[in-house]
């Protein structure tokens, strides 16, 4: 079907992709391939037609007949799978993964495959090792990482939504750096099936989105078990709607319909954590390691100026707020990339240049193409992470390492449980909770800085992994997250986040949405609204 796109919208188009490269794969007179017939898989197309027929009104018309674009790390047939790398330069998707799928059968048209770091790892994307992207704000600086080239076709007006995945941010991050809204959605909520694995126990594909309303939307269309992905499954009926809240059942304040009690973990508190914990074991490696990491996840000071205005702001529309401590995060970051690279160096091994991408012209023997292939295939972060993990998982280590990361990851998931709850006893009131009772969801900092620059007025790489405290944890405690922007500090947005118990995300929503309505979110200078409603 093709779609049809407003007056003037084309040249629009041109001139900013020019600007800010945010496609790998543009098409943007929005052709699906084999129309009709996309998934190539017959019982898919059908549950996607019938889960399209069951979207309440708002969010159909939130999603028909509009231009998507999706990260070149999810699978659409007929368009590129590149994931950013070299090795998969050339490689055509055979298969369309089920989040498209849901949201083809609910009238959207994929137009395109967004930048992103190879394979997903990075913060910038500029670990690409195909094309750069730049910021719509400011095209001297980053769109953030790793679902950069979403962000920033949905920040410039390109297309109203994009798909992107988040491992450890990467939908958060560049949310945050192009000033539009960033969901990534409770472990499971979303089929993973045609995502380019990563690190799998850590990630799924998440949404980029202009408006509160559209996220919501398309989160609709895309939730729910799919029989391809063994991980993923409905929101259990006791989780709160999507639409039609009412919101006074809702909520434990039923004097207050619609206030949510939220908790505020703030960048000081997390500081102080390392800090103490960098004096404890003062003196050596780890030590000194943790120090650097107290410093780089320090929130420079218009990002603590937007996040205090957020706090209040939010207060000022009837939430309460409370301070929250969850003292396991101080070891947030060693524990996510252990048990990331771990997880990538197993998902890896399959591009060996023999099934996948490209092959090199000339070999010995079958190890001799593999070596060839992965030597000139993979960027230099790629390799790196994939040594990290087979180090870590080394015969001997394990406990030294990986098991103690996924120790760490049970006790971050469990303090945030003590103050959120768990879908099953959340309707007891939370007495036992610190403060009482639950909390609604927990409001936090995104990442540290703005929008960075390159060269000088960059991030080092191990400042930005440091700075991956922030998102990281919700990724480790298998939570939902919403980033959305809460100002505009020297020409950049900044943003910041909530995070909310399992199949909460209906409540994050809710909570952004009013915050929208009282605070509408910043466009980049030069943006115009081609798809409003
Ligand atoms: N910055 C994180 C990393 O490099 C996040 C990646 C992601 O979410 N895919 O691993």
């Amino acid at each position: 079907m093709a779609l049809s796109l407003p007056g003037g919208f084309l040249p629009y188009a041109d001139e900013w992709e020019k600007k800010i490269g945010a496609f790998i794969e543009y098409r943007p007179r929005g052709l699906t391939p084999d129309a009709g017939a996309v998934s190539g898989n017959k019982a898919g197309d059908r549950a996607a037609e019938r889960a399209a027929a069951e979207l309440p009104p708002e969010a159909a018309s939130l999603v028909r007949d509009l231009p998507f674009a999706v990260k070149d790390n999810i699978a659409v047939k007929g368009f590129s799978l590149s994931c950013g790398s070299r090795l998969l330069e050339k490689f055509i998707s055979p298969y369309t993964a089920t989040a498209v799928q849901k949201l083809e059968a609910a009238g959207g048209t994929v137009v395109g495959k967004t930048n992103l770091d190879e394979f997903g790892m990075g913060s910038s994307t500029d670990s690409s090792a195909l094309q750069r992207t730049n910021n719509p704000w400011d095209q001297s600086r980053v769109a953030g990482g790793s679902s950069g080239g979403s962000a920033a076709a949905v920040a410039a007006g390109l297309v109203p939504y994009a798909l992107g995945s988040d491992t450890g941010g990467s939908v958060r991050c560049p949310a945050s750096f192009c000033g539009v809204v960033g969901l990534k959605p409770g472990y499971g909520a979303v089929s993973r099936y045609g995502l380019v694995a990563y690190a799998s126990s850590l990630e799924g594909i998440g949404i980029l989105a202009d408006t509160a309303a559209r996220c919501r939307a398309v989160f609709s269309a895309v939730r729910g078990g799919d029989p391809m992905d063994q991980t993923s499954r409905d929101a259990p009926p006791s989780s709160p709607p999507l639409y039609g809240a009412g919101n006074a059942e809702n909520t434990r304040n039923t004097e207050n319909a619609g206030k949510k009690v939220i908790g505020v973990l703030s960048a000081e508190t997390i500081a102080k954590a390392i800090a103490a914990a960098a004096a404890q074991e003062a003196g050596d490696a780890g030590g000194k390691a943790l120090e650097a990491a107290a410093q780089a996840a320090e929130l420079e000071p218009e990002t603590a100026g937007a996040f205090m205005a957020a706090r209040e702001r939010l207060a000022g529309l009837g939430h309460t707020l409370v301070d929250v401590d969850i003292p396991s995060l101080k070891y947030g970051v060693p524990a996510y990339y252990t048990i990331a690279t771990a997880e990538a160096s197993a998902n890896l091994a399959r591009f060996d240049g023999i099934r996948y991408g490209r092959r090199p012209g000339w070999a010995e023997n079958p190890d001799d193409l593999i070596d060839k292939a992965r030597e000139a295939g993979f960027g230099a972060e790629v390799k790196l992470r994939i040594l990290l993990g087979t180090f870590v998982l080394r015969a001997g280590f394990q406990d030294r390492y990986y098991l103690r990361a996924q120790r760490i990851r049970a006790g971050i998931r469990a303090n945030f449980e003590l103050y959120l709850g768990t879908p099953e006893n959340a309707k007891t009131g939370g007495a036992s909770a610190p403060g009482g009772r639950f909390c609604d969801a927990i409001l936090m900092p995104v990442f540290p800085t703005r929008a960075f620059g390159r060269g000088e007025t960059g991030l080092s790489p191990f400042a930005q992994k440091a700075a991956d405290l922030y998102t990281c944890c919700a990724n480790l405690a298998g939570l939902p997250a919403l980033a959305f922007p809460v100002g505009v500090e020297g020409g950049l947005p900044v943003g910041a986040q909530l995070l909310g118990r399992a199949f909460s995300e209906g409540t994050l929503l809710d909570i952004v949405e009013e915050y929208e309505a009282r605070y509408p979110f910043p466009r980049p200078a030069g943006y115009k609204a081609f798809w409003e409603g």
